[in-house]
């Protein structure tokens, strides 16, 4: 299976270690013909306008949409999640992806707590609690119909969510010793 990972800006590396050790051939895009014969996609964290920008000038903005749309599972993690969303709140003008029927709001958690760790219950990937570790996250504010809340926050907040072949989080799960999220992602994109 071969999974691309966006490398434009941001944490894109980590995505990649774990990818291959869980037996993916995971491969760098920032060029357009880098999206050939992919069977998945993630956009990683890091910042989401630096990152649309450069979606901009690596002429990577349709391609990525044409392969989203035609089924290709896509993956975005905190940044990469404000680049699926189709409407963000927090943010002047930000031009998204707008594939997903998410509204997003960017670093909700304010400068006080902008950075933690908690523990999530996440069903869709078992019993055991997720440890989560967001970093100037943004947080789902409202989801369409078609769009499944796979965890919440004690208060309810969603943090991740699936959409058909679409999947968000909120929070970055290459930056901890469980993979459950990156399975998770590889079974969508072995298309189980
Ligand atoms: N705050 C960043 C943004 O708005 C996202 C932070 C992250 O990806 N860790 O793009």
């Amino acid at each position: 299976m071969k999974i691309g990972v966006l490398a434009l800006q941001g944490a894109f590396l980590e995505h990649i270690e774990i990818l291959r050790g869980l037996g993916a051939a995971a491969v760098t895009v920032r060029l357009p013909k880098e999206l050939q014969g992919l069977d998945g996609l993630i956009i990683p964290g890091g910042e989401s306008t630096s990152i649309m920008n450069l979606m901009h000038s690596f002429s990577l903005v349709q391609p990525l949409k044409k392969l989203a749309q035609s089924g290709v599972p896509v993956w975005g993690t905190c940044a990469g999640m404000i680049c699926l969303a189709n409407e963000i709140t927090g943010s002047n003008n930000l031009k998204t992806l707008a594939l997903m029927e998410i509204t997003v709001k960017r670093n909700a958690f304010g400068r006080q707590i902008d950075s933690f760790e908690t523990d999530l219950n996440i069903p869709a990937l078992g019993k055991i609690p997720y440890h989560a570790v967001f970093i100037r996250a943004p947080v789902i504010t409202g989801a369409g119909k078609s769009v499944t809340v796979l965890a919440e926050l004690v208060d309810g907040t969603p943090v991740a969510a699936r959409q058909d072949s679409l999947l968000v989080t909120s929070f970055h799960p290459e930056l901890t010793g469980d993979h459950r999220f990156h399975r998770y992602f590889l079974k969508m994109a072995s298309g189980k």
